[in-house]
């Protein structure tokens, strides 16, 4: 599952950075995540780093994004693809 950020978010700042796939971003009243770049951190670390460090626990699973392990790797590699450099043509 991608994570979803609540409107309890109290817009502190400290998970935007932290986020390994630049998920989230300020939205219209608060940060949202983008379920599509959302992989629960799964190929970067072993917990949702934006969980970790957020100061109100307002960041909980998506059930509107429900996603195995391996759908959320499959995500971070097409991810990591996508960034570029090691891409390879053949
Ligand atoms: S769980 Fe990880 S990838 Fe998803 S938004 Fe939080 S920091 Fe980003
Ligand atoms: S860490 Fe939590 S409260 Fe702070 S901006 Fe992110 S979601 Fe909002």
């Amino acid at each position: 599952m991608a994570l979803i950020i609540t409107s309890e978010c109290i817009n502190c700042d400290v998970c935007e950075p932290e986020c390994p796939n630049q998920a989230i971003s300020m939205g219209e009243d608060y940060y949202v995540i983008d379920p599509a770049r959302c992989t629960e951190c799964v190929g970067h670390f072993g917990e949702p780093q934006c969980v970790q460090v957020c100061p109100v626990e307002c960041i909980p699973v998506d059930p509107a994004h429900v996603e195995t392990h391996q759908q959320l790797e499959r995500k971070y590699v097409m991810l990591q693809a996508a960034q570029g450099s090691t891409v390879c043509a053949s």
